[in-house]
């Protein structure tokens, strides 16, 4: 059976993200013919990246209207709750299981079990692999979307959940992501605890912070003995391009790293001399805050393709399943006029949470690369520990 207003209507997510998949999972479940266009030519083409933490008012409230939180505590991470505050020469300055001792206060999941729970809950042949949007064109009270392959669709109903650098985004708004003036560089260490016993230890199966002279490390352990780092500093927009570097060349971007971080300690070099695969360059943009665009009627964007921003409040993942979750409840909604309402409803809240939610992942991202920023971390944590301690014993 088909509710709300999307009876008999076809709808088409362009990206299989998490916000991507969420949404189908949400409207499927409900009855709608709803079909997910994804560039990867399979479910293991790309290497997924680091742990996410779910919160339970955004992605969790998600996977719980989607009836999935048995599958999600099944592949939760209750050990990657584990954070350390490290300085420059990886002294240990803060040191706490912030998840307190159930590890569901912000439980820890990695990106590819979380894929796999959302896509192992569609029916089969939802997600149509190896599908790059190249454009999209209105046709009366329709869409036809066509792909870089040639092939094209037909919808009623349109989503753009193509992440970060959304080729959606620009049939729905003139807003462009700008740039931080944060550079994120990705690197990855496949088997830690063989090839870096000394990082492995420090990690404990959780993520660093290490914070000092306006730079960034953050490492995260994966359930599959993998690790993930990434460095934050700031750089010129063009730095990918313009600093010559190779970056599949270990030697070159170790190279890098010493000259840029040049006041940090060595215990981070072997981060470098062991990376697996080549380092991503990762320009931070954040869409601008507190603007918002005319809803279209049967065009909108969810997650990063919406509200790209860095990574430094760890909300990216989550106000992307909860833009799912909204716009599922809109568009399912009786008591709303026509889809063209609905979208308008829900694209309003998004860019209400957004104002919100950007605004303090643009702080954290200036304080946490600005001098004074280790002991305003260390502060944050000890406060949010203090009353996590105060909640546990009233
Ligand atoms: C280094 C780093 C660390 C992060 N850490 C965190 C964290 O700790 N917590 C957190 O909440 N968030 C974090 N994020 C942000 C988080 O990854 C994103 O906010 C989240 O993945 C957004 O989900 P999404 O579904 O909107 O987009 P995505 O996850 O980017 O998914 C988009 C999908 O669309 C597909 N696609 C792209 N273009 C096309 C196209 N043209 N046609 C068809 N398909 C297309 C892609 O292949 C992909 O599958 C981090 C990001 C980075 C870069």
């Amino acid at each position: 059976m088909t509710t709300g207003l999307i009876a008999n209507k076809k709808i088409a997510i362009i990206g299989g993200g998490p916000g991507g998949l969420t949404l189908a999972r949400l409207l499927q479940m409900n009855g709608a013919d709803v079909t997910v266009y994804e560039r990867d030519a399979h479910k293991d083409a790309r290497p997924q990246g680091a742990t996410l933490d779910l919160h339970h008012e955004s992605g969790l409230a998600a996977l719980t209207e989607a009836g999935l939180m048995e599958e999600f505590r099944a592949n939760y991470r209750p050990e990657a709750g584990y954070m350390r505050v490290v300085d420059k020469d990886a002294q240990i300055r803060f040191d706490e299981d912030i998840n307190g001792d159930d590890g569901f206060n912000r439980p820890e999941i990695d990106r590819g079990p979380l894929n796999e729970i959302l896509l192992n809950s569609l029916k089969p042949g939802t997600v149509v692999w190896d599908q790059q949007f190249a454009s999209l064109a209105h046709e009366g009270s329709r869409i036809r979307v066509t792909f870089k392959n040639g092939s094209a669709i037909h919808a009623d109903v349109v989503i753009g959940a193509d992440g970060a650098n959304s080729k959606v985004r620009t049939y729905v708004t003139d807003l462009k992501p700008v740039y931080s003036g944060n550079m994120v560089l990705e690197g990855a260490v496949y088997d830690s605890a063989t090839t870096i016993p000394k990082m492995h230890e420090l990690l404990r199966g959780g993520k660093i912070f290490a914070l000092g002279d306006s730079k960034t490390l953050v490492v995260s352990s994966k359930g599959d003995g993998s690790l993930v780092f990434y460095t934050g500093c700031h750089l010129p927009e063009q730095w990918p391009r313009e600093s010559g570097i190779d970056f599949s060349d270990k030697a070159q971007v170790k190279a890098w790293f010493q000259q840029e971080f040049a006041s940090w300690g060595d215990a981070w070099l072997e981060l470098f001399e062991n990376a697996t695969g080549p380092f991503v360059p990762r320009p931070q943009y954040c869409m601008p805050l507190e603007e918002t665009w005319q809803p279209l009627a049967n065009l909108t964007l969810i997650g990063d393709a919406a509200h790209i921003m860095p990574p430094y409040a760890g909300e990216g993942v989550n106000m992307a399943m909860l833009d799912a979750l909204e716009l599922s409840q809109y568009l399912l909604r009786d008591s709303m006029a026509n889809i063209p309402a609905a979208i308008a409803a829900y694209e309003t809240g998004m860019h209400t949470r957004f104002a919100e939610v950007g605004k303090e992942t643009m702080e954290n991202t200036v304080w946490m690369h600005s001098p004074e920023a280790l002991p305003i971390m260390v502060d944050f944590f000890s406060h949010a520990k203090d009353a996590h301690d105060q909640t546990a014993t009233s």
